[in-house]
């Protein structure tokens, strides 16, 4: 298939529709970027990628980069990790509490933001500085050497997140929080607060369309195995509420973030970023969405 093609083409006919989304406003940072941008990166196994629209834009990934936690603690602790959490999709928002309680403070799903706060915690039980440790991790991961947390997101939601304090707390009042709620709420903020370009991003999840592996030079991230459950735990939690509906119309595996962006996978062949702030209304990106499902669509490539 040529896929420039393909990206050029459905890149030039969504760019056309009408942007119904609106860009997230609760973290007031994210109000501030430009909604007119959009950006699309395929990235094939072999390390080739496919660009079309504003791809060397950094923005905020988000949630996106709860993905690159749970591939860290997953490397680190293999399945201990689901003594601490469980992996089914939650049906529910991103940060609701609700089914905290009557789940004894154990979160669906490392990708909800409950889970990815326990995450932290496990990431704050490894590691003498953390906050450090993750950077240093996401760097090897991403290739990206000065790649660094973005202060201003950092704070912006640390003023505003009134919810995931509620979480942690909470979440600590079940035992299932071992660390300083501030520290772990802190390094949570961090995570995501990262900023890539699609290209970036699009390289960077390449090792989970490469059974674990990072593109071009080989070295093992994950496991096959850790790279087909992180795989899977995205196609049934990837996003929010609606990942019934990314499965049913895009068919692959993949992760959003409030941030616009989205990355979608296609084990052993390709990994694709798009990138638009405005968001739908289960704050997913309505542009990447409408891409993502065109895409699939025209190339009846997916897991199914
Ligand atoms: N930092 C955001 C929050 O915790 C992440 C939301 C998201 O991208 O899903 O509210």
């Amino acid at each position: 298939m040529d896929c420039q093609h393909i990206v050029n083409r459905i890149y030039d006919q969504i760019v056309q529709l009408e942007d119904r989304g609106a860009v997230a406003s609760y973290i007031p940072e994210l109000a501030k970027v430009d909604p007119k941008q959009f950006g699309v990166c395929l990235t094939t196994k072999d390390g080739k990628q496919h660009s079309s629209g504003d791809t060397q834009v950094l923005f905020s990934i988000q949630s996106v980069a709860k993905v690159l936690s749970l591939s860290l603690v997953l490397s680190k602790i293999g399945d201990d990790l689901w003594k601490r959490m469980d992996f089914e999709p939650s049906g529910s928002a991103f940060n609701s509490l609700v089914q905290l309680e009557s789940e004894n403070g154990i979160p669906r799903n490392p990708l909800i933001n409950a889970g990815a706060i326990v995450v932290c915690d496990i990431i704050c039980s490894l590691y003498e500085n953390p906050k450090d440790e993750l950077l240093e991790y996401l760097r090897f991961v991403s290739g990206i050497k000065d790649l660094t947390y973005s202060k201003d997101i950092a704070l912006s939601e640390q003023q505003t997140g009134y919810r995931n304090y509620a979480l942690v707390n909470f979440i600590k009042s079940f035992g299932n929080i071992k660390n300083d709620c501030e520290t772990v709420i802190d390094l949570y903020f961090h995570l995501c607060s990262i900023e890539m370009t699609c290209e970036q991003l699009s390289y960077t999840f390449g090792f989970l369309s490469n059974q674990g592996k990072q593109l071009l030079t080989q070295k093992e991230i994950v496991t096959p195995n850790q790279a087909k459950r992180i795989n899977a735990i995205m196609q049934t939690c990837g996003f929010y509420d609606e990942a019934g509906e990314f499965a049913f119309k895009v068919g692959l595996p993949g992760k959003s973030g409030v941030g616009g962006g989205i990355v979608a996978v296609l084990p052993n062949a390709y990994t694709i970023a798009t990138w638009s702030p405005s968001l739908n209304k289960h704050g997913n990106s309505y542009r990447g969405m409408q891409f993502l499902e065109a895409f699939t669509t025209a190339t009846q490539d997916t897991v199914f």
